[in-house]
């Protein structure tokens, strides 16, 4: 079985964007990984973006990924049973993937808040968390989160490459200001995801499958 690197970003993907795109396709050249995958979460029924159907989240990650070089779609979350929980995701893929090195990528949105999540201090004995930067607000971590990153930090790509898990890393990745709440909120405004301050965010055959299925547009 082939031990290459694997990359995983987990998201929403509601829609896919420049945001998600851009910054994991940088932070993996940086560290010489040659495959991403794309992974669609669940989202939770309580959630108000719980509207859109699955399916179409799958579609556009599919669209985003088609004819890539680098992209794939990683759909294990899906069929995973409920509650989503990214450790568990982990636990399956870890599973699935015993020997290759296993980076999870997050934003550094989500490193503030990583405190949150289901057993967060487990998430380091599955893959390594690789950092992608995005403009946040904060501008320090918590104490609890600051000891885990200087514990575990790596700066050193082989590093990440060539052992399993374990480490963080962060990598210097280009700033999109941008997320799917304010893409779906101006495709709503807007009325269509067909002007060029909402499509440069979006991968063209995304911003198709959007116009096609009237996606996020008022119906009323
Ligand atoms: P929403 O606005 O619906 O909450 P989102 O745009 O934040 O969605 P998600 O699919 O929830 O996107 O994000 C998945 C992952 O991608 C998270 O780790 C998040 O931090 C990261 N991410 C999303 N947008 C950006 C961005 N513009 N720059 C860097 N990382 C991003």
């Amino acid at each position: 079985m082939s031990n290459t690197p694997l990359a995983l970003l987990g998201g929403t993907f509601n829609p896919p964007h420049t945001g998600h795109i851009e910054p994991a396709l940088a932070a993996v050249e940086e560290l010489g990984i040659a495959r991403l995958g794309l992974m669609p979460c669940r989202i939770p029924p309580h959630k108000d973006t719980a509207g859109i159907a699955q399916q179409h989240r799958i579609n556009m990650v599919n669209a985003v990924c088609a004819g890539h070089p680098t992209l794939y779609p990683e759909l294990i979350e899906l069929s995973l049973p409920p509650p989503s929980y990214t450790v568990n995701t982990l636990r399956a893929l870890r599973k699935a993937h015993p020997n290759n090195a296993l980076c999870f990528l997050i934003g550094d949105d989500s490193l503030y808040n990583l405190s949150k999540w289901y057993e967060w201090e487990a998430l380091l004995d599955y893959c390594h968390l690789i950092i992608m930067r995005r403009n946040v607000d904060q501008d320090t971590l918590s104490p609890e989160i600051e000891a885990f990153t200087v514990q575990h930090r790596t700066t050193h790509p082989e590093v990440i490459r060539e052992t399993t898990r374990g480490h963080v890393y962060f990598a210097s990745t280009p700033l999109q200001n941008i997320s799917s709440t304010s893409l779906r909120n101006q495709i709503a405004r807007a009325g269509t995801v067909n002007l060029p301050a909402i499509s440069r965010w979006l991968a063209p055959s995304v911003a198709d499958y959007i116009e096609q299925h009237q996606l996020y547009v008022p119906t009323t």
